[in-house]
């Protein structure tokens, strides 16, 4: 939980120095605002959706991803009066895979959206978002960013055309759900994890020549933003992003230390997506981070703070330390009081929790209105007035 914390302070430290608002929706919505806007044919509502009917024999499903829930939220709260707006969200998501390293059924991710703005400097601004975040998580030096094209809608109909003509040559080499890709959207096939159909791929036609010249043009001008920034990527035409709505540019930051699980914070351009919901037409860009790979690969955070244990011998021990357990907490203290247990029991706890300093109060001492502080570093212990113990303590808060 400390790793997975960090992980999440850390995009709210600096989502905000980006004008990234936090949003909260649904964790289920009905079925219908994800299956659409993901596509029919990608793994995700093939597969992965945890889809169930409620009470009222509505279709609902836990939400595999942040972004069409967003814009849900955006259009049936008429947010489009307002743009660009800028989100960032964090929370759980559900989808029915394989577990793993990695790979969770639910895991979750933090995100970014950026909604209403339709020049190639919001996809940069997007990208340094995501890279300002692993930065400060010490992640992205270990990660590599990979990018993409997937041009306009003009370029996908050429690129398509290209791609049904390449793989109806091999279709008997390719797996079941891609045959099925192959006539709903081929572009899929690229994003298969299929060992044959990744083999096929390899030698499968290059976007880049399909690209339209506006298409073109604008991915010039976000790898000229991305070098304007020091950004620094691998031009991966493999790269397709698993839903329908991408448009023009697909990233992914990839690292080699999980494995085959090694993308860690992955987006793109989504320009139809709004459309596609049924709210007006309205560009966006943005990207989903699973939090689990990265608590994988951060430094272990600062535990919590020592602790004081209050070790009470006796009846009237145990009801001075009671309040004195209260009143220090009140105090920004950290203090462990077991309810039982002698002398040398309580002593042994106070080691085990790896406090920083004991308390004792036992009848002798209490007769003087004293307590005895051990600091269990040194071992040194001394009496100390009952009225100077958060005096003789401050030293001991962590
Ligand atoms: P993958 O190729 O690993 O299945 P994906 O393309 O399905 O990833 P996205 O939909 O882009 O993933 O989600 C964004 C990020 O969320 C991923 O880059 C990854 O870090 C994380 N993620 C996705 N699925 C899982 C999962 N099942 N368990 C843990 N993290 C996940
Ligand atoms: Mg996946």
């Amino acid at each position: 939980m400390r790793r997975h914390r960090a992980v999440v302070e850390t995009a709210r430290v600096h989502a905000p120095r980006f004008g990234y608002e936090e949003i909260a929706t649904p964790i289920f919505e009905f079925t219908d605002v994800f299956s659409r806007p993901i596509g029919e044919t990608t793994d995700i509502v093939m597969k992965e959706m945890y889809t169930f009917a409620d009470k009222g024999g509505e279709e609902v499903t836990l939400r595999p991803e942040y972004t069409a829930g967003i814009i849900r939220a955006v259009i049936s709260n008429g947010l489009t009066q307002s743009l660009p707006l800028r989100f960032f969200a964090s929370g759980p998501m559900f989808r029915y895979e394989r577990p793993q390293k990695g790979r969770f059924r639910q895991f979750h991710q933090i995100d970014a959206e950026l909604i209403g703005v339709k020049e190639p400097q919001g996809d940069v601004e997007v990208i340094a978002l995501g890279a300002d975040i692993l930065g400060a998580l010490g992640v992205l030096s270990r990660a590599e960013l990979h990018l993409n094209t997937l041009g306009d809608a003009d370029s996908r109909r050429g690129y398509r055309d290209a791609l049904v003509g390449y793989f109806t040559q091999h279709a008997h080499k390719l797996s079941e759900d891609s045959r099925r890709r192959l006539e709903r959207n081929p572009l899929r096939i690229l994003d298969s994890k299929d060992e044959a159909d990744i083999a096929l791929s390899a030698a499968a036609p290059h976007f880049e020549e399909y690209l339209t010249p506006a298409s073109r043009e604008f991915f010039g001008q976000v790898r000229a933003g991305l070098d304007a920034l020091g950004i620094r990527y691998k031009l991966d035409p493999r790269l397709v992003r698993g839903l329908d709505y991408y448009t023009h540019t697909a990233f992914e930051f990839v690292t080699t230390e999980l494995g085959s699980q090694g993308a860690v914070l992955a987006g793109g351009r989504y320009d139809g997506l709004m459309g596609v919901m049924g709210g007006p037409e309205t560009p966006g860009v943005g990207w989903a981070a699973g939090i689990e790979r990265l608590a994988l690969m951060i430094a272990e955070p600062a535990p919590p703070p020592r602790t004081i244990a209050l070790v009470p011998i006796g009846a009237e021990g145990e009801a001075v330390a009671f309040k004195l357990a209260q009143d220090l907490r009140r105090d920004g203290f950290a203090v462990d009081l077991a309810y039982s247990g002698n002398l040398q029991k309580r002593m042994r706890r106070a080691d085990r929790l790896k406090a920083r300093a004991a308390v004792i109060i036992g009848d002798d001492e209490l007769k003087r209105g004293q307590a005895a502080v051990r600091d269990l570093d040194t071992g040194a212990q001394s009496d100390v007035p009952l009225g100077a113990l958060k005096e003789r303590l401050a030293s001991f808060r962590g």
